[in-house]
């Protein structure tokens, strides 16, 4: 019947599937880090005034390039390695 083969080889793709959800979940979980770090970096330095600058990335130690708006605050910014970037 090939069911006991069949239940191996789904085993192995569940397996194969989770691994892979969790090594995903984890790397967005670092990214989400990472720009939570450097946004709050950003805005304990400047706070609401129109600039833009660069800073570490948490990431690969590069640079994040990134502008804050001095109407609300918001940022956004980069890595030049596209490990992290993100608009508020
Ligand atoms: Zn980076």
């Amino acid at each position: 019947m090939g069911s006991e083969y069949d239940a191996d080889l789904q085993y192995l793709l569940d397996k194969e599937y989770r691994e892979k959800a969790r090594k995903q979940f984890d790397k967005d979980m670092r990214q989400a880090e990472a720009t939570a770090k450097v946004i709050c970096r950003i805005k304990a330095k400047h706070g609401m005034t129109n600039v833009s600058g660069k800073t570490e990335c948490p990431l690969c130690g590069d640079d994040v390039l990134y502008s804050v708006s001095a109407i609300n605050g918001h940022t956004m910014g980069k890595c030049v390695n596209e490990c992290i970037g993100w608009m508020e």
